[in-house]
């Protein structure tokens, strides 16, 4: 039965993309941004909905890879739904995608207080083997050890969650930094369903901690996530992944090849989000003249081919004939600007910082684009 199901996620992470779903940031050709999210519940933890529900929602939401990640030490539907077998979400979940456009990987979250606090184990091979014989689950040094055993990737949850962190912050205590020193701990969430921290984002860089975004959903997706009221989807990590196999995109959790799609936000490390401007970013010259005028103002148009707006803030010497130095470029739109150069160049440089492009605490990520005139 284990072997099938690894073998129906296989398969179905090497069909994703030849159905028909929809393109989020565009990729350079040798990379697939994978859309994940590795952080749900279900009605086997404490969730609200079958696991059959999270497939649906995910591959309605143009998700490629999801983690059903229940709780070992808390399972609030117990005397509804009795069952001791603690593979059985991933496997309800993973039977019923069958060669759909989805690959479901199995995981768990192992839930202590704080400290240490929840970790997710994804990539596991078997949620049993987090208890002992007694059936009590494993104290939180065995889990880790267990699931590091299993070769699990494994990330910290919610660290700044309000209810183990009174003021929100994220902070490292001793037993963080043991199982970081020993490389038990891969991962960090920076954004947690509708929480955003820079102190986590900061961890993540000092530790080479990969960054990861969830929605960690227990009711249903489209009630946690209004898009018609809100305007907010579901966090989503992208995982910068080479070909669309599970040890591809494993490899690129590790390596921490990920960037984090959060409400506008756009959050990752430099030399990520750096590939995701190129790719999606596009500055064309449309050659000289202003309205009928042959002029030297240049027009210039700017092509955002990602879902999330471009918000630019132009921080060289160039003055523009319409716009302020702050343009924003609404998802998959394009918008024309002019800049006056003053006299006519065959090659101009503009230099801007990207607003919602999140790089470190308090720091955007900057770009120069180069464009040649015809
Ligand atoms: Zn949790
Ligand atoms: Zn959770």
């Amino acid at each position: 039965m284990k072997n099938l199901i690894l073998l129906i996620t296989i398969l179905c992470v090497n069909t994703i993309f030849t159905q028909n779903k929809k393109t989020f940031f565009e990729s350079p050709e040798n990379i697939y941004y994978i859309s994940s999210d590795l952080h749900i519940h279900s009605v086997f933890s404490d969730g609200a909905v079958w696991p059959t529900i999270r497939v649906d929602e995910a591959i309605r939401d143009s998700i490629d890879l999801i983690s059903l990640t229940e709780h070992l030490e808390y399972q609030s539907h117990l005397s509804d739904i009795p069952h001791n077998n603690r593979n059985r979400s991933f496997q309800i979940a993973g039977g019923y995608v069958q060669n759909r456009p989805l690959a479901v990987v199995h995981g768990t979250e192992i839930t202590k207080p704080m400290p240490p606090g929840h970790f997710n184990a994804i990539f596991i091979k078997d949620a049993n083997k987090f208890f002992d014989n007694n059936k009590e689950p494993l104290d939180f040094r065995k889990a880790i050890n267990e699931a590091n055993e299993q070769e699990a990737f494994v990330f910290w949850n919610h660290p700044m969650w309000e209810a183990n962190r009174s003021d929100g912050i994220a902070k490292l205590d001793p037993i963080h930094r043991e199982v970081i020193n020993k490389k038990l701990l891969h991962g960090i969430e920076v954004v947690n369903f509708d929480t955003f921290s820079e102190e986590a984002m900061q961890i993540a860089l000092d530790n080479k901690l990969t960054m990861i975004g969830t929605s960690d959903v227990h009711i249903l997706i489209d009630w946690d996530f209004n898009i018609e009221k809100e305007s907010y989807h579901r966090p989503i990590t992208f995982i910068m992944s080479e070909n669309k196999t599970i040890k591809s995109i494993r490899d690129a959790l590790f390596n921490g090849d990920t960037f984090i799609w959060y409400r506008d936000l756009v959050i990752g490390k430099h030399k990520n989000l750096k590939q995701v401007i190129d790719n999606n970013l596009k500055v064309v010259s449309k050659g000289y003249g202003y309205r009928d005028r042959k002029v030297e103002i240049l027009q210039v148009e700017l092509i955002n081919k990602s879902v999330a707006p471009i918000s630019l803030n132009y921080i060289g010497d160039y003055t523009f004939h319409n716009d302020y130095k702050f343009i924003e470029i609404q998802p998959k739109s394009s918008k024309t600007i002019y800049v006056k150069t003053k006299k006519v160049e065959n090659k101009v440089n503009l230099e801007f910082e990207i607003l919602n492009y999140v790089i470190a605490p308090k720091t955007n990520l900057k770009t120069i684009k180069t464009i040649s005139i015809e």
